[in-house]
């Protein structure tokens, strides 16, 4: 049969039943795995026996089969379930790192990532060189002969900057370094990172993934030789596998993920018509704008703008917080790609750590709000964002 589209994919990949045939996928909640003797024990151990289970840190029939699903999604040759978006960042990097190593990455980094990039990696002595992810003159400038990986998100946060994968893989891999993208806003719907020339694709799958608010995971994607060869043997000795039972609700998440961020992005395209120009906000951020810097980029590399928006309001953290408190759909939380609208003011939580200058150089300020667009319908949406700044 003919390769088959995402949307089946994701309903049917990946799917193995037991000797009962159940419709729904199964969850093994076990960490174990019953040998028929000492002999099978020994072979399984010796990985000369039949490929099967040992224990859950190192694989589970349900993580398996949400690993063959994600993979199949991304297009992807093989991938790792991490018990966090953060499990995943980090076991993406320290798997394949050792002291001596250097690293390029964006500066515009998730608070957690920087945390791996900036403080962790340097304990480790690998050298971290930051650049503007959006200037590849500036990555170009940065590669030297040791240097053993890039690290990016590739659309950031919350300032919605599309970094150029294409781009930035093609100096990578003048050196030989490997690129690892964290491909959490881009999503695993419209993502073609593999085929852009990434490396190693990352996402916390507790976003659009699981989108229903529930549970935490991530996945590390890549070639079966780097996936089983580097990544397994670090992760599945070092703790950060994901449960089965987190694994199953990816699993389920991953039928609608599809349905779900069209719809999203949807309400994201109809708010963002609605909003631009408004003579409340100092600027309206979403890359799938004509107006946005980067949408040539943001279409040749999503063919969309994505599900989420940010607002910068005219008259700094009053403002904000007034639109915020004034919403009435859209909750006040700081998850992202749930079905639930979810706004953010990032200088005041999610990025409140980063200092004053830090935080002015990467364009958040006091105005901005982050909205992850939920699934509810586009027309109540852009009501609630209209009375909200409005009460401004
Ligand atoms: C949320 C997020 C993470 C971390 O994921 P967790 O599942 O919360 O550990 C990493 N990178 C990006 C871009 C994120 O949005």
């Amino acid at each position: 049969m003919s390769e088959r589209g995402k949307r089946t994919n994701l309903v049917h990949g990946g799917t193995k039943r037991s000797q009962w045939n159940e419709v729904s996928e199964a969850i093994f909640l076990t960490q174990g795995f019953v040998y028929d003797n000492a002999e099978a024990a020994e072979a399984r151990f010796l990985n000369t026996g039949p490929d099967e289970y040992i224990y859950a840190r190192y694989g589970n029939p349900t993580v398996a089969m949400f690993e063959e699903r994600m993979a199949l999604l991304e297009g992807a040759e093989d991938g790792f379930a991490c018990a966090s978006g953060m499990a995943a960042v980090n076991g993406a990097l320290t798997s394949m790192l050792k002291a001596g190593d250097h690293v390029v990455s964006a500066k515009a980094l998730f608070g957690s990532c920087l945390y791996i990039l900036e403080d962790v990696l340097g304990r480790f002595g690998v050298d971290v060189t930051f650049v503007d992810g959006a200037n590849l003159d500036e990555w170009r400038a940065a590669m030297r002969p040791d240097t053993k990986a890039v690290f990016f998100e590739s659309m950031s946060n919350p300032t919605l900057e599309v970094i150029d994968i294409a781009g930035v893989a093609a100096i990578a891999h003048e050196v030989g370094a490997l690129v690892v993208v964290d491909n959490v806003f881009s999503t695993p719907v419209y993502s073609k990172a593999i085929e852009q020339g990434a490396d190693v694709v990352v996402y916390s799958t507790t976003k659009h993934v699981d989108g229903q608010g529930r549970c935490l995971g991530g996945i590390i994607l890549g070639t079966k030789d780097h996936i089983r060869g580097v990544v397994e043997p670090y992760m599945k000795h070092t703790g950060g596998s994901l449960s089965p039972f987190n694994a199953w609700v990816m699993l389920k998440g991953l039928e609608t993920v599809a349905l779900r961020v069209r719809a999203q992005t949807e309400g994201a395209v109809a708010i963002a018509k609605a909003c631009e120009g408004h003579p409340k906000l100092e600027r309206f951020i979403y890359p799938g704008l004509k107006s946005h810097p980067q949408y040539d980029l943001a279409m040749r590399q999503l063919g969309a703008g994505g599900t989420m928006l940010s607002l910068v309001l005219k008259g700094g953290k009053e403002a904000a917080f007034r639109f915020l408190n004034a919403l009435e759909i859209a909750i006040i939380s700081n998850n992202l790609g749930d079905a639930k609208s979810i706004v953010t003011h990032p200088a005041t939580t999610t990025h409140q750590r980063l200092s004053d200058e830090t935080r002015a150089d990467l364009g958040i300020s006091d105005g901005l709000v982050r909205f992850s667009v939920g699934i509810e319908d586009p027309a109540d949406l852009v009501a609630d964002v209209l009375q909200a700044l409005d009460a401004v």
